[in-house]
């Protein structure tokens, strides 16, 4: 079975806190009528829709993806039902959950039943991402389009990201149950920028 856990990406599609300027934009450059192809061009911010997250995004002078690898991307991901939580992931959370070191965690929650932005997504709280942390995961990724809200200076992205642990947001996990895939995570080959937009897979 497999599971595309990617978001479509469209003109009318959800994007974070409901913000027009990061809805992506398609235009036609030229259609049958006007030239002898049909091509358009797409304009879209890079934390629209399903991606991952580099240092730079939230740590000044941080990595870009230059230093982009595609390992830690494929093989196993746990997936964790955190339906039961509302606002936030806490550390009380995690702690029944079996993570381990190197571990890539994908959490489904309220979020991937609604196709709009919910201004009060469930996030990963500060607590939990030092504790994802300690337990050196190579990965997170969440089924919102950030991996946290209402936290000043943005403590969960900061921990996780100066730790190397890849952020993947705007995961689709509603027919997803919890448990143990493969997973595919493939980022567009875009050099030296902040974020990638990632086709995500899961085999199980
Ligand atoms: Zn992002």
């Amino acid at each position: 079975m497999i599971y595309d856990i990617s978001m479509l990406i469209h003109k009318e599609m959800q994007t974070y806190k409901q913000n027009p300027d990061k809805s992506p934009k398609i235009t036609v450059d030229s259609n049958h009528e006007t030239g002898s192809a049909y091509e358009s061009t797409i304009t879209m911010n890079l934390h629209t829709g399903t991606h991952m997250d580099f240092p730079l995004h939230m740590i000044k002078d941080g990595d870009t993806s230059k230093t982009e690898n595609l390992e830690p991307l494929l093989g196993e991901a746990k997936v964790f039902d955190m339906t039961h939580c509302d606002q936030f992931i806490g550390l009380e959370d995690l702690k029944g959950c079996n993570i381990s070191k190197n571990d890539f965690v994908l959490f489904k929650t309220k979020n991937s039943y609604s196709d709009d932005f919910l201004m009060d997504f469930t996030y990963v709280n500060e607590a939990a991402s030092q504790y994802l942390k300690d337990k050196q995961i190579r990965g997170v990724g969440t089924d919102a389009l950030g991996i946290e809200r209402a936290q000043k200076e943005h403590p969960t992205h900061k921990i996780l990201l100066s730790h190397n642990i890849i952020i993947v947001e705007g995961l689709r996990l509603k027919e997803v149950k919890a448990g143990t895939y493969q997973m595919v995570f493939l980022p567009l080959k875009i050099y030296d920028v902040e974020a990638l937009p990632l086709r995500a897979i899961l085999i199980e």
